[in-house]
């Protein structure tokens, strides 16, 4: 759903995980960040790093995920936020759903490849979806790195 409340803290988060998009796209890597916090603490901060890794599984989220649950020990997430700056794939709706993640709060919707339009039941019914923080900050980005792209 559209989120119509989120607080402060939310957008600070959300700031966080678009800078982690801007470092991505300045590696040359499409610019997604990704940012897991768990009782108001930071627990993992991480960006798109497909090329880099040379792995395609290796989206924003999924490397926040397996770094939290690395630092925490835990191989569940059930006090903790994913803020992502675009609308998760199949997958990484899957990895969030096993980890049992509260919250997820997304920046900007994507409709090719994001969950909603290609397995909009994946994520767990208990599971708070939220959309549309800083969206268009998000958006931008993934729009200027495509249009540079284009130009090269
Ligand atoms: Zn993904």
């Amino acid at each position: 759903m559209k989120g119509t409340s989120f607080t402060q803290k939310d957008k600070q988060w959300m700031i966080r995980a678009i800078s982690e998009a801007k470092k991505a796209f300045e590696e040359g890597e499409v610019p997604i960040g990704a940012v897991l916090v768990c009782e108001d603490k930071l627990i993992a901060s991480c960006h798109n790093q497909v090329e880099q890794l040379a792995d395609a599984t290796a989206h924003a989220e999924m490397l926040a995920l397996t770094s939290a649950m690395a630092s925490l020990g835990a191989k569940y997430l059930p006090h903790s936020t994913l803020y992502v700056t675009l609308e998760p794939c199949v997958m990484c709706m899957g990895a969030i759903r096993w980890s049992q993640i509260a919250r997820v709060v997304y920046g900007a919707s994507e409709s090719r490849f994001g969950y909603c339009s290609l397995a909009p039941d994946s994520p767990h019914p208990a599971c708070i979806i939220e959309h549309g923080l800083l969206e268009n900050e998000c958006r931008e980005l993934m729009l200027q790195f495509f249009e540079q792209r284009r130009e090269k």
